[in-house]
């Protein structure tokens, strides 16, 4: 039978050389499963002869405590086997001898005969590796590097070297099997298939797709490698926000969406008989980028982006009211039952005297896991024959087998917490599977550009950066533990004076006993420090849902000044009056929730004050707690965050941890990223089909798909 022949996207476990576990391996450690994925691994870096280091300069870097590489020619002797008692297991050693006559002690573990003979065979070798602590008193260098020397000649190969993680070597996959692999496989596929059109190859320099593999790896010199390694994080960005652009521009061409006639009565009753302020100017100015998707007849996928107290709810109302009073139903889904209970009690304010154009009061319910039984039943059948216009919830919109009559708008409240699947099943509540319900997705969280543009490429995106006036910007102040005291004494000088204030302590899912000890325990210490005449409400999540809302109402309507909480309020919670915040074990929390947290205290005209209080700070926890007492400006500590904490937990999405990129980073790639999108962007105006870019729309319809799938719904 004729072998199969290896293609960039044959499976490794298909590979023979690499076999199956080892392929499994990967893909789980560092997701790689296909052959191309192997050959975009890139080198983390080369060794060549620019890095040429004596035994004794290694030794005395290894003495300062440095990252000790030998590189230099050598000559061995002392070579020895030692055979243990360990099942047989052969250790071999050897002494290199550079030509100043320094010496070190080389060790191979698992050693054989073979390697023995070899050894002897080398006479003059180049030597490279790391020097370690081998036992208590000698230093030395396990499995080495070790190449032969011809005629006296170092050879000038440049070497690559992978970063391989702790966890393959256990699976015994080691650097230099990596290297095979890759020399193999590269060998084995042959050239390639260029989908890179030639006039941006030019305008970069760049070399082809087949060039750019082996020059990555096995580089005649390290300027066409690092050129190689540019090209391979262009392409990746160019692919992705090509694919990105075209949906976006399918999305406003071919797909159907609900088209709105007019504004409809309801927003005009609301804004000119109810809204007891005036809308800033950035809310005018996405309401009316919501207004233009919403007539465009094509289903809108708007990502709204605004600091905490921006007033994003406000215009997700006012979308809202459009919708219902053009006659269709919305839906606001909510990431906790708090809020969604928040929203819910706004809600009703907010339509309560509005009437529709046939008379009718506008009808809000909340469907969250609480409401059961016979109410439940009714209020979906109400649902269904279009009884109710407006339905807040939680998961429970999606989970349940609910349907509408006639969904028009999905608005999503804070959606880093949702996960993509979730939201594709409210979509699919839509009640014409031709037409796509529009979506508005809300994020409190500001995102770094190139984040967003990379996840979010193909939504459209309003920000809001002004906030409403006369806000005044929160007073952050750091305390240890041992200052405790003085910072409760300043809450109660805050309560005294009217205000409320929140208590917040750390809930890690890891250590949730833990943390629930110490909530309880810090609980009763504010209580005794404050004493009866004080009013402190206790709110986590081992409490039942009505307890929970019951503290969220006393605190709400000033019954109780002091809220002590888990980071259940996180998200969205509003308290005008609350102006105090206290973060306990505040280093513990990570940039964006610390930054969500104190937005709870930033929503009415008095001096809000954010105190973060911490044990002894490590490294990381220093620069967060520096960070947050430096800005309040939500999109640097995004900034911020991605560049202490990477892509994949800034997002929270479901992402198995991976990263969102392979081989181009957020952070430093960021003007690659720019001109990625830029040049998509001119091939897709140009020639929205790709009609003279036959291979890269092929790259784009077989291989995008999955990517473009969590994309398309996020
Ligand atoms: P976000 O959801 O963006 O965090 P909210 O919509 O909850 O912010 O608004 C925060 C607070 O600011 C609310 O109490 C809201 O009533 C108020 N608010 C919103 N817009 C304005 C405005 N234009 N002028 C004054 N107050 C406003
Ligand atoms: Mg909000």
């Amino acid at each position: 039978m004729p072998k199969d022949k290896i293609s960039l996207f044959t499976p490794l476990s298909d590979v023979k050389k690499i076999g199956t576990s080892k392929a499994l391996a990967l893909s789980r450690e560092l997701g790689i499963s296909t052959v191309e994925d192997l050959l975009l691994y890139a080198p983390s870096r080369y060794i060549d002869k620019s890095s040429m280091i004596s035994i004794k300069e290694a030794k005395e870097r290894f003495k300062e405590g440095e990252h000790a590489i030998v590189h230099t020619k050598v000559r061995l002797e002392g070579i020895a086997m030692i055979k243990t008692k360990n099942k047989g297991k052969i250790i071999v050693e050897a002494v290199a001898v550079d030509d100043e006559g320094e010496k070190i002690r080389l060790v191979w573990f698992n050693g054989a005969t073979w390697l023995v003979k070899w050894l002897k065979s080398l006479g003059e070798a180049v030597l490279y590796g790391r020097i370690q602590q081998l036992s208590k008193n000698s230093i030395g260098i396990a499995h080495p590097e070790l190449r032969k020397v011809k005629d006296g000649k170092v050879d000038n190969t440049i070497i690559p070297v992978y970063h391989i993680p702790s966890s393959l070597v256990r699976k015994k996959i080691s650097e230099s099997q990596i290297r095979n692999w890759i020399k193999y496989l590269i060998e084995e596929v042959g050239d390639v298939e260029e989908f890179i059109p030639d006039f941006l190859l030019k305008k970069y320099g760049f070399p082809s797709r087949s060039e750019a593999f082996r020059q990555m790896h096995f580089p005649e010199d390290i300027s066409i490698a690092t050129k190689s390694k540019e090209r391979f994080k262009y392409e990746e960005l160019f692919l992705l926000q090509t694919a990105l652009l075209i949906a976006k521009k399918n999305r406003v061409t071919v797909e159907k969406g609900y088209r709105i006639e007019k504004s409809g009565i309801l927003i005009h009753q609301f804004v000119n008989e109810k809204l007891p302020f005036e809308l800033t100017d950035d809310q005018k100015r996405v309401v009316k980028e919501i207004y233009k998707d919403l007539r465009s007849g094509h289903p809108m996928k708007r990502l709204l982006q605004g600091d905490v107290g921006s007033g994003k709810t406000l215009v997700a109302l006012l979308a809202i009211l459009i919708m219902v009073g053009n006659g269709y139903q919305c839906a606001l889904m909510a990431p906790t039952e708090v809020l969604a209970n928040q929203h819910y009690k706004n809600f009703l304010k907010y339509v309560e005297g509005l009437k529709k154009e046939d008379g009718q009061p506008v009808r809000v319910q909340l469907l969250t896991g609480s409401v059961k039984g016979k109410k439940r039943k009714d209020l979906l059948t109400a649902l269904r024959e279009g009884y109710i216009d407006i339905l807040i919830g939680t998961h429970a919109l999606i989970e349940d087998p609910i349907q509408f009559k006639k969904l028009g708008l999905v608005v999503v409240d804070e959606q880093h917490r949702f996960g993509v699947a979730q939201r594709a099943r409210l979509l699919a509540k839509s009640s014409d599977e031709n037409i796509i319900p529009h979506l508005l997705v809300m994020s409190a969280t500001p995102i770094p550009r190139t984040l967003a543009l990379t996840v979010y490429g193909d939504l459209d995106v309003s920000i809001i950066k002004q906030l409403p006036p006369g806000r005044k910007p929160v007073i952050t102040k750091h305390f240890y533990e041992n200052q405790r005291v003085e910072a409760y004494k300043f809450v109660k000088y805050q309560v005294d004076q009217g205000r409320q204030a929140y208590i917040i302590f750390p809930l890690i899912e890891e250590s949730e006993n833990f943390d629930y000890a110490n909530i309880q325990e810090g609980y009763e210490r504010i209580k005794n420090f404050f004493g009866p005449s004080y009013s402190i409400a206790i709110m986590h999540g081992r409490m039942k849902p009505a307890e929970k809302q019951k503290a969220m109402e006393d605190f709400a309507s000033g019954k109780a000044q002091i809220l002590v909480a888990t980071n259940v309020v996180e998200v969205g919670v509003d308290v005008p009056n609350a102006t105090t915040i206290v973060i306990e074990s505040a280093e513990r929390f990570g940039l964006s929730q610390l930054h969500q947290l104190r937005g709870r205290v930033c929503r009415s005209s008095h001096q809000p004050y954010c105190i973060l209080i911490t044990g002894k700070l490590g490294p990381d926890s220093r620069k967060r707690i520096k960070a947050m007492l430096e800005t309040s400006d939500g999109f640097k500590l995004a900034e911020k965050d991605l560049e202490l904490r990477g892509p994949g937990d800034l997002l929270g999405v479901q992402q198995s941890g991976k990263d969102v990129m392979k081989i181009a980073d957020l952070l430093t790639d960021r003007d690659t990223l720019l001109e990625a999108r830029q040049d998509a962007a001119y091939i897709i105006t140009k020639d929205p089909e790709l009609k003279k870019l036959p291979e890269l729309r092929e790259r784009i319809l077989k291989h995008m798909g999955e990517k473009l799938f969590w994309q398309r719904i996020a």
